[in-house]
């Protein structure tokens, strides 16, 4: 089976880990702020902070913006849960913005109705997600001049993103935003395995994020309440997490990034071949904004079904047959029974769920040969063909 992605490790990583598993540290070392820099100084941002996860990136996100009961999170219901299931965590309130129906990131016309809607009602959002959907950034000017008038606060989900452009930054500069989140997973665009990473320019959100990272604990006298006991003192003054990225992990990304740029323009490289070898088929291949460079995590496909004679899923389970991993990012989270339960219904966010019924992801990563592009090819021709 061709996966829809897949990781790339190089002799280089696995002497940068193993060089790791023998020093001093396995943790808590020079490893994850040497990470954590090399990024922050590749995309342009002042403050990066390895985590164990983009989840846990999005919760201490939410934290530090200080979300809590009674505020709203807005986001996208084309998304991982991860999104949304952060306001939760907070015992915050969420709710959905509909897509746009040609980049399917979270649209900026409807964010605006629905704000003015929210602010009649007098239950504006505290943050608003957008999420960088298969590593295209959202109109990131569009949602910042937004929260400009209505006073929310951005966290850019840009887990699909690293390596990607918004007009003149690199995704994660945060020029439009309070904070972003990158997921560092094996089939995103590099990985520590399991890990991400929170970036801001803002001093204080950067160590409030730091502090709840690792239990609230702090070694900084000047956060302290009390005169320190002796050299061993250390408070606790918030409830944080153990949220910790290890420096095996790092090492792993930071050997990864370096090779960040050239797997972006390979990705890029697929999205043409594809672009080319699809035109002629029933299917939509995904569109580009100009002001946006991809990072392109996914290439998702959307089936013009009223022209071919299979369904949906029979398309997907006939392209798993012949071998090709295709996959469907995402369900609306609207529609998860969880979400359901609070109320959500089908048919709350048409243009996500006219997409959801559409969409297979075709395999794109760095490692795919020209034989396997070939195969997804002829294999989806075949089975689209008249
Ligand atoms: C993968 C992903 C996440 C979660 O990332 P983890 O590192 O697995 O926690 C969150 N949001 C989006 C959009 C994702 O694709």
């Amino acid at each position: 089976m061709i996966p829809y992605g897949r990781q790339e490790i190089s002799q280089e990583d696995i002497d940068a880990v193993v060089s790791v598993l023998v020093s001093d540290y396995l943790t808590q070392g020079p490893a994850v702020p040497r990470f954590e820099q090399a990024v922050a100084s590749h995309v342009g941002v002042q403050y990066a902070l390895a985590v164990n996860s983009a989840t846990s990136a999005l919760h201490l996100a939410c934290r530090a913006l200080d979300l809590g009961p009674g505020d709203w999170l807005w986001t996208s219901p084309i998304t991982f849960v991860a999104s949304a299931n952060c306001a939760l965590y907070c015992g915050a309130q969420v709710d959905f913005v509909d897509i746009d129906d040609r980049s399917y990131n979270l649209c900026p016309d409807k964010l605006a109705a629905k704000l003015e809607q929210a602010e009649r009602e007098g239950c504006l959002p505290k943050i608003v997600v957008p999420v960088h959907m298969c590593g295209q950034s959202c109109d990131m000017q569009a949602i910042h001049e937004l929260s400009q008038r209505y006073g929310f606060r951005i966290i850019e989900d840009a887990s699909h993103a690293i390596g990607g452009k918004y007009q003149d930054d690199f995704v994660g500069a945060c020029r439009f935003s309070d904070i972003a989140i990158f997921s560092f997973h094996p089939v995103k665009i590099i990985t520590t395995a399991e890990g991400g990473m929170a970036l801001t320019n803002d001093r204080k959100l950067a160590d409030q994020m730091a502090l709840l990272r690792s239990h609230g604990i702090t070694r900084d006298p000047e956060q302290m309440t009390h005169e320190p006991d002796g050299p061993w003192y250390y408070e606790q003054v918030a409830l944080g997490y153990n949220y910790r990225l290890t420096d095996i992990q790092a090492a792993l990304g930071h050997s990864q990034l370096q090779r960040l740029d050239g797997w972006v323009l390979r990705r890029h490289e697929i999205k043409a071949f594809y672009d080319q070898a699809l035109a002629g088929l029933p299917l939509t291949i995904p569109w580009q904004h100009p002001d946006t460079w991809s990072a392109l995590h996914l290439y998702p496909v959307r089936l013009q079904l009223e022209r071919i004679s299979l369904s949906h899923r029979q398309v997907f389970e006939e392209l798993r047959a012949q071998g090709v991993g295709v996959n469907v990012h995402y369900i609306p989270v609207h529609l998860q029974p969880y979400y359901r339960s609070m109320g959500f219904l089908p048919g709350d966010f048409p243009l996500a769920e006219r997409y959801y019924a559409q969409a297979i992801t075709l395999p794109i990563y760095p490692g795919l040969s020209e034989q396997h592009l070939q195969r997804v090819v002829s294999v989806l021709t075949g089975v689209l063909g008249p």
